[in-house]
Formats: C-alpha cells, structure tokens, sequence
C-alpha cells in the first residue's frame, strides 16, 4: 500500500512526500480509506505508531472541499488530553496542511490568556486543536460556532477517560452538528472505551492496529534490580554516562521527586531539566523546546507531563521509578524508539516490585530481562521469574552499555516498524502556520486516578 493508494488530495501528498514519509504506517493504511469513504472510526492505536497522521490526513482531505455551509467555525475538532498533544497535533495539522488554501490551525488550551483566544475564536478557523476544559467554556460563553462542524476527533480517549475528561467530551459532542464524522482513538478499545463509543459513534469501523508486542518491538526493555535510592542515583549517573544515549527522559513518581533529581543531575554535570504539571506554561514549553532542539539531554518527568512527547532524538527512556499503572509503562517506553528508530527503556525495581513487574509484562506480552552493571550490582538476590529476574550467571557481555545480560537472551536485531523517513528535527521549533504559536498553560484538573 502506497500513499497515492489511499485517494488522499494531491496537494495533501505532496506534503507528506515532504515530510519524508515513504509508505503509510498500518494504522494510516487502515484508517484513511474508511474515514475518507465516510465511516466513523474507532482504532486502537498509540503515539508513535502514525496515528496523527491516520486521522489529520483525510481531515485535511475534507478541507480541500470547500465547506457547503456559510461560517467562521472549525470543520474540524480535535480534542486531546494534554496541552503537549494537543501542540503536537497543530504542528502536524500545519505541516501536512500547509499547501492547502483553507487549514487554519488554532489550538485553545488551558492557561492561555482568553484575551488571545478570544480574537483567535473571533476569525475563520478550519481546524480547532483543544482541550475539553478550557474549550468547554468557550462554548458556554457562545464563541465557538459548530454550524460548520464535519468532523469530531478524540484523541488519546482512554486518556482523556482517565483524567475525568469524558463528560466534558460528551458535552462538547452534543453541542456539534449530529451528523458529524466521529473518530476515536485510544491505546486500549476495553468496555469503558466501548461505551464511549456506543454514545459518540455511528456504527464505527473498527481498527486495531498490531497487538502491544509489535508496537514494542524496537524498544530494548532491560531491568536494573535495586537495593536503595543511592543505588538507583549510582545506576542512573552510570547509564547517562553512556555515549550511545543522545537524550533520555527518565521517569520520577511524583513532580517534587522530578525537580529533586533533576537539581541533583545538574550538579553532577548532566544537561538536566525537569518537566511536570506544576510547572507555567512558558516553562514547560521551554524545556520542551530545549529537548527538541537537542540542547537539554535529559528529562526528567511524570507521566501526565511527558505524554505525547514526540522526539525523535530520545534514545533512552529510564524508569527511575516504575509506573503505577501496566499501561503507562507503554506509555513512558514509547518516548523512544520513534518514527521507525530504535531505543532502549531500563527500568529500576526493588525486591518489592515484582508483582507489578509481572502485571507490567501480562500487560505487553514481553519479558523485561534483567541486566547487571559489573561494580552496580544490587546485594539482594531477585525470586527468579518475577520481571524476567536476574540470574547470577554471567551472559553476553554487552559493548553498549558494558552490561550482560543476566540470562544471556537478547532480542534479534531490531526492528524498524515504519519507513525510514524520520520528521526533522526542527519540526517543532518553527511550529508551521499554527495560529495557535502562544500557546499557553493547560487544562487545570490534576486529577489523574488520585494522583
Ligand atoms: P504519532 O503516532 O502520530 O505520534 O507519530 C509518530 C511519528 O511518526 C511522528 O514523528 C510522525 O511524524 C511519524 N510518522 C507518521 N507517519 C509516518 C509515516 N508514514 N512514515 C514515517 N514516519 C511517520
């Protein structure tokens, strides 16, 4: 399957032969035709598998007609859980509709002044990017016209169910036109998704795109056993010593504990920064831009914080603490890996976490094997089977991180899961002709299952 296959407008081609995209990924293959027939569409399918691209593509394709109803407002909405995603899919909507005449990109987040969105709301916008909140009150106070609304996205819906989004999504839907085209994306399609479905969607195509394990197939998964947080700080100052690693996120539970460690890798000489929700906006979005540009090497973040980040020169995720729930596991590896590159996710578990490492690798299917750095290793002996637990035989000694593999097993060679083509990196800095280039702080409901 090619993209002149997929019956997408010749001017939208062009920009993704621009972008570099050789073939669609299994996602975009699957979904443009339908969406482009009409079909509302609910797929699971997560970042880093093209998924941007599988809804904006045939929503640029609408554009190209020029709307038969009189108006201002968007044709297009997208709804999205964080402010970073909703950022990142302006800056997609821009770049593949950038040779199209009507593809006016505004994003309304939370945090930003309403001043600002108010005369950004005031002019003709094609295509709206928003978090449920703060567009919520928009839409109280009357200044979103839905009259010309053909098409509803809900991004990353799981997510948006988990932050206590969803009756917000399902008032914003209401106040859209009933005949609209409705998408929904989500990591997992589980019953709650379901649900959401049965009352947004008309009978929907269904798409689930490869099971976890595909998805996951790039990304070397080791684990580091640890005996103690000085343990866990030694282990970490030695894998961001590794020359291989270009950047990293590595993962904290709570933000007071990524403003910690990010203070305490700065002074031991590490480009550091943290990244969390109690962070402005201005600030978030300036270490952001540090990280794309390549100027910051390593991240330190929470989970809400990092979602959706999309930078292709991320390496190494490392999971200094390990996430609460199986499926931000997922979430958290995929920061690298991006784009059909390969990386590497270490994650750091005490003799207690063995239970949940076990729910993490039911969760995708995989084993996480444990590796030991020579002069690192923990004083404990891990039970043998929890998390792939390390065995005390030496294995394949490994150059890269001048680790062995505790139970000698390496995945073949890995495995490039889309095109070659990788987005310059540079994409995000110039932001494309998004209107929405002062975006600001986000929605403002912490809530994210009680944490
Ligand atoms: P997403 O899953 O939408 O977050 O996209 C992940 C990354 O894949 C982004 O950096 C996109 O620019 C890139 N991408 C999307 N579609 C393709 C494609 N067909 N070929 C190569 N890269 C792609």
């Amino acid at each position: 399957m090619s993209f002149e296959n997929l019956g997408l407008h010749p001017l939208i081609l062009q920009a993704v032969v621009e972008a570099g995209y050789t073939d669609p990924t299994p996602v975009q293959a699957q979904a443009v035709p339908e969406l482009i027939a009409g079909h509302d569409v609910m797929a699971s399918a997560q970042t880093g598998t093209g998924k941007t691209a599988a809804f904006m593509l045939p929503a640029l394709h609408r554009l190209a007609t020029p709307s038969a109803v009189r108006g201002r407002g968007p044709r297009v909405l997208v709804l999205t859980p964080t402010r970073e995603l909703a950022l990142q899919v302006s800056e997609a909507a821009a770049k593949y509709g950038r040779h199209l005449p009507r593809a006016r990109v505004v994003s309304i987040l939370g945090g930003m002044p309403y001043p600002l969105q108010n005369k950004l709301l005031s002019q003709p916008v094609d295509i709206l990017v928003a978090t449920p909140g703060r567009l919520i009150d928009h839409i109280q106070r009357g200044r979103i016209d839905f009259s010309r609304l053909e098409m509803l996205v809900l991004d990353e819906a799981d997510r948006m169910l988990d932050m206590g989004f969803i009756d917000d999504v399902e008032t914003i839907a209401a106040a859209t036109p009933a005949g609209r085209q409705t998408l929904l994306f989500s990591a997992t399609l589980d019953s709650a998704m379901n649900g959401v479905a049965a009352r947004l969607l008309r009978s929907p195509r269904r798409i689930q795109i490869a099971a976890q394990q595909a998805r996951l197939d790039n990304i070397e998964q080791r684990l580091h056993y640890v005996d103690d947080l000085s343990h866990k700080n030694r282990l970490l100052d030695h894998l961001l010593r590794d020359i291989e690693l270009k950047q990293a996120i590595v993962f904290t539970a709570t933000k007071r504990d990524a403003d910690t460690l990010a203070d305490a890798l700065s002074a031991q000489g590490h480009e550091a920064a943290a990244l969390h929700g109690d962070m402005n906006q201005r600030d978030r979005t300036r270490t952001l831009t540090r990280l794309r540009r390549g100027g910051l090497r390593v991240l330190v973040a929470t989970d809400v914080a990092a979602r959706g980040i999309d930078v292709s020169g991320i390496t190494h995720v490392i999971n200094f603490d390990l996430p609460k729930f199986a499926e931000d596991y997922v979430h958290r590896i995929g920061r690298t890996g991006r784009a059909g590159a390969s990386g590497i996710a270490v994650s750091f578990a005490s003799g207690r976490d063995g239970v949940h490492l076990k729910k993490i690798e039911r969760f995708t299917g995989q084993r996480i094997h444990s590796h030991v750095i020579p002069g690192l290793e923990p004083r404990f002996k891990p039970h043998a089977g929890a998390g792939g637990a390390a065995r005390s035989a030496p294995g394949i000694a490994r150059k890269r991180s001048h680790a062995w593999s505790g139970d000698g097993h390496r995945e073949g060679g890995r495995q490039r899961s889309f095109g070659d083509s990788r987005p310059g990196s540079g994409e995000g800095g110039s932001g494309g002709a998004s209107r929405s280039r002062a975006p600001a702080a986000g929605t403002t409901r912490p809530s994210f299952r009680g944490r």
